[in-house]
């Protein structure tokens, strides 16, 4: 039987948002709590979108700060939640599972019994989510397409690569992990067609975290670049979210 604490983190995974997000059908129980024991999940629903400090949030809700912190770090390197530094000390952030839990559960690249099974059960949620919902309709774009320097062989439309390359000039922290989506279809045994895995790049706070937190890698700009390159050649798109001039991470 359900426990609680996941039908209240049901809650919490609808008003987080984002496409996927959270919806009462077996598959979603399948998967949190498969990601979740029963003490993440009760944490989890207690952290907000605004990162905040172990102690604000042990004093919120009157538990000892040793045992929130160590639950907490468990949750981020767990790719559970997100954390930010601030002056040396670090806030945990609330996360979505898209763009989030999802990606960060595969950024390392592993391929353990438990990443496997964690990719059917996404796997298996979005398809039943779709089938019960409909795909999600955002009424605009949730991301937007960088443009890249050269015209894209499967379609007509021009790019420039100034705009990319201005984000990898703009920042000191860039990492890079496996994308989510063809390594999970390569867990479930399904042919990537040679496409690059090491593609999703990630900027600023969140770069720190998913190098310290996730197995993401840092790089270099002139790596940054090199995988571009290769993300070109390949036939791929650049694209970021769609909500401010600076960005967290660069798809391709
Ligand atoms: S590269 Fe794009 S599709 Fe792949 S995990 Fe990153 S954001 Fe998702």
């Amino acid at each position: 039987m359900t426990q609680n604490v996941y039908k209240d983190l049901l809650e919490v995974m609808t008003k987080r948002g984002g496409p996927y997000a959270g919806l009462d059908i077996p598959e979603f129980y399948a998967l949190v709590e498969a990601l979740f024991t029963p003490e993440e999940a009760a944490m989890n629903n207690v952290l907000l979108r605004k990162p905040a400090g172990a102690e604000d949030i042990a004093g919120r809700i009157s538990r000892d700060v040793n045992e929130v912190t160590g639950i907490l770090e468990r949750m981020a390197d767990k790719g559970l939640c997100t954390v930010f530094q601030s002056h040396g000390a670090p806030l945990y952030q609330g996360t979505p599972f898209m763009p989030g839990i999802f990606e960060f559960q595969f950024i390392s690249g592993g391929e353990t019994e438990h990443e496997k099974r964690i990719a059917e059960l996404v796997h298996a949620y979005k398809k039943a989510y779709e089938s019960a919902k409909g795909a999600d309709k955002i009424s605009y774009p949730a991301t937007r397409v960088i443009p890249v320097a050269r015209t894209i062989k499967a379609g007509n439309v021009i790019h420039t690569y100034h705009q990319v390359m201005t984000y990898i000039e703009k920042y000191d922290s860039i990492g890079v992990g496996t994308c989510y989506c063809r390594q999970a279809a390569r867990l479930r045994g399904e042919d990537i067609h040679g496409m690059p895995l090491e593609v999703c790049m990630w900027f600023g706070d969140m770069a720190e975290h998913i190098i310290q937190r996730l197995g993401g890698r840092r790089i270099t700009k002139q790596e940054a670049k090199d995988i571009l390159d290769r993300c070109e050649e390949a036939g791929l798109l650049h694209m970021s979210r769609n909500t401010t001039e600076d960005i967290e991470f660069l798809c391709n």
